[in-house]
This record gives C-alpha cells, structure tokens and sequence, in this order.
C-alpha cells in the first residue's frame, strides 16, 4: 500500500512549527537543512530590535540591553537539545574555533599523552584544528582510524582525546556517543565531540553519556542563520581546570578592570574570547526560542520516521535505476540527512535542482538529503520521491548541462 503522505502531517504534533518559518520559494523543496536551515519568521524582528539598539543606545546596549549575557543565555537555551546541563555552553565563535579551544583544552588536561586518536573521514576543518594543534604541542601525533575502522581499537594509555565527529559527513553514520566517551574513559582519556550533523535532528544526552566536550554549528539543524556562532559545551566538573588555550578579555574574571594578567572567568565564560557577535546571537536566539517551544522527543520521533520514510520510498520507486542507499537503515545510527549513493550523483543533483528540489552533493557519488524535524512535512517527502524518482528512471539528468553542472 502506498504511504499517505497527507494522513501522516495530519497526526503530526509538530505541524504548527514548520508556520514559525519562512515557507521560502513556492514548490522548491528545500532539503539541504544540512548546510542551512530555515529562516525563523521572528529573525527579521529581532535583528530590527538590536538595530533600534544600536541606533539608540550605541555602547550602552552593553551595559542596558542584553547583548553582553548572550553568550552564556544562549548557551543555557541550547543546552536541552543536546542534553547538557545549563552553564555548560558558550555560544560564539565558528565551530572551527570551538574545536580548537575544546581539543585544545583537552590536551592541556592530560599533559604528558601524545596522541590525538580521530578518523582521517572526519570533515576536513575538524583535522586541520587538530594539525595545528599537534604542531603546536610538542611531541602530540595524530592517530586516524582508516576509513571504516573503529576508532577504540587506537586508544590507549598514550591517548590524550579520542577526536570524533558525531555523524559522518558523507554517510550520515552515527557513532555511539556514550560507548565511544565510556570506552575512552576507560584509557583515562577525554572524548571530543562534533555535533554539527546531529544537534537539532537527533536525540544527544551528553550527560547520560558523560562527554567531556562538544562543540557544533548554529546554522545548521537548529536554523540559527548564515553566519551563526557555533558553541563550545564542557561538563561541569571539568570547566575550572580548562585552561583556555584562546584567552581573551571577554573570558576573564574581572573583564572591565583592564588587568594586564589574564584570570579566567568562573565555569565555562572563560571560553568566551571576544566581543560576542550581537546581530548573529539575535537571530540565533529567535530559532532557539522556536526550539523552547518544541516537544523535543516528539521532535526527534519524526526526523527517524522522515528519514525511514524517505529511505524505504527512495529504495522502491527507484529499485532498477542504480540507486544505493548510502546512509544506515537504522534511524539509532543515522544522523541529521539520509545519504543515497549513484554513480551520476553530481549530474542527478543538478537535475533535482531544476526540478525544484535542493540537496547536496558530496564526491564521489553521494546525494544528501537534510530533514528538518521543525519545518519538514511528511508530504515533503512523497514529493520527493516522486522528482527524484523522475529523474533516475528516466534518464532526466543525462543531458549536457547537468553532466557539466557545477554543484556547491
Ligand atoms: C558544518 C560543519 C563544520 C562547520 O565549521 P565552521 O567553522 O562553522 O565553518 C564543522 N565541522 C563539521 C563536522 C561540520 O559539519
């Protein structure tokens, strides 16, 4: 029997969210939550607020408006998507930056370790982070896990931080965060994790899974908008020994008194660096109260069902056009996108395109499909596969301008 697409959006209890964006170009579906969310309606009213601020307050908004406390209120409304506690996230920074500060404070915790263990898979700036770190840090190497072997079997006593992304960027696999963080800990070593492909479409007990440090991305998942500030969460019991390894006037205990010698600030502020980025926290916090309102496990039930969906209609409307599903077929071991492999992917993905479907390509032959919990409808998905089906029977993308087509 055919899924009903239409019978399934009118179950759903999160059907009101997806009115909290904006609907974007009529007839595109848009599934590349991956790379950037959806914009909250709320977003332009709040940038006009800071500007009605800037305008009237100039640097009093330091001082009279909330800009200042951002990073840390930002932190605390985060906190519950990844199951951190509050006071355990500063929000700022790219995630780039924030890998280096967490990786960073993760090697000074655990001096006299020389191995970074991490898989050579891993999105390219989170290796870069750990290269210049490892260069910085005499005597720490980087040991990489080859491609589909488990990372564990590399830590040891000589492990100061077992480096993961959460989700592969490529495949959409999911590690097991707390076997992962457990059997690190086991080694005496930290667990640092990357969360970009999972905060705000899976289900993250950092917590429960006693994590040491995570970072991620705003504008991803959690629609905080181009140019979002990542974030940096460090468990409580380990905040007051984090030296910062990026020390900044913002992150220092007494910062208006101007003091020549840097003393951290309490708990996680310390991790703040510089002046907080007030325009992109105003957008970011208009998503987060989007979240604040949402059922979280409510949330996380439908991006699985989304994604089972798409993978099971997928995997028959296109059975003999040389489409492979790329991504694990359990919704427990997948993250944020589903993930179908052709060897025409790149042309196929120019073709959605013109066909009023976004998603992205990843060499060689990957197609990423993002799903947005907050803004995705199950009819999203039928249309889908239906376009998508469209295209591979029927040959559509092999015409010169896809097979030519530069994708991003
Ligand atoms: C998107 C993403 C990033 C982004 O890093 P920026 O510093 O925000 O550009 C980092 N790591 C992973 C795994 C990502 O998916």
């Amino acid at each position: 029997m055919p899924t009903d697409f239409d019978a399934l959006d009118r179950a759903d209890p999160l059907t009101d969210v997806a009115a909290r964006f904006e609907p974007g170009h009529a007839g595109v579906l848009y599934f590349d939550a991956n790379s950037i969310g959806a914009m909250p309606i709320t977003a332009r009213e709040r940038i006009e607020r800071v500007l009605d601020e800037w305008r009237e307050l100039r640097r009093g908004g330091w001082a009279e408006s909330d800009w200042l406390d951002a990073p840390l209120r930002l932190g605390d409304k985060l906190a519950p998507i990844i199951g951190a506690r509050a006071g355990e996230i500063a929000v700022g920074d790219s995630t780039s930056v924030n890998l280096f500060k967490a990786l960073g404070a993760a090697l000074r915790l655990r001096p006299g370790r020389t191995r970074i263990v991490t898989e050579i898979g891993s999105f390219p700036t989170d290796l870069y982070a750990a290269q210049a770190l490892a260069r910085l840090f005499p005597g720490v190497e980087i040991v990489y896990a080859r491609e589909g072997e488990d990372p564990r079997t590399l830590v040891d006593a000589r492990c100061a931080a077992l480096y993961l992304s959460h989700v592969d960027y490529r495949s959409a696999r999911r590690h097991d965060l707390a076997a992962l963080s457990a059997h690190a800990h086991t080694h005496g070593a930290l667990s640092v994790w990357d969360l970009s492909h999972s905060a705000g479409a899976n289900p993250i007990d950092l917590v429960g899974a006693a994590a040491d440090f995570a970072v991620g991305c705003g504008y991803k998942y959690l629609c905080g908008g181009p140019g979002a500030p990542g974030y940096i969460r460090i468990a409580a019991h380990l905040q007051q020994a984090c030296d910062p390894i990026l020390a900044g006037w913002m992150g220092h205990a007494d910062k208006f008194a101007f003091a020549p010698d840097y003393a951290p600030a309490p708990g996680i502020a310390r991790q703040i660096v510089g002046t907080p980025a007030v325009i992109a926290n105003a957008v970011f916090e208009a998503a987060l109260d989007v979240w604040r309102a949402v059922d979280l496990a409510a949330a996380f039930a439908k991006h699985a069902r989304l994604g089972d969906l798409a993978l099971k209609s997928i995997a028959q409307a296109t059975a003999a056009a040389g489409v492979s599903i790329a991504s694990p077929r359990a919704a427990g071991r997948r993250g944020g996108f589903v993930a179908i492999g052709h060897a025409q992917a790149k042309a196929i993905v120019a073709a959605l395109e013109d066909h009023g479907v976004i998603a992205s390509y990843r060499p060689p032959d990957v197609i990423r499909f993002g799903l947005s919990p907050l803004y995705h409808r199950y009819r999203d998905i039928g249309a889908l596969v239906e376009r998508l089906a469209r295209i591979v029977n029927e040959r559509l993308w092999d015409r010169p301008q896809y097979l030519q087509a530069r994708t991003t």
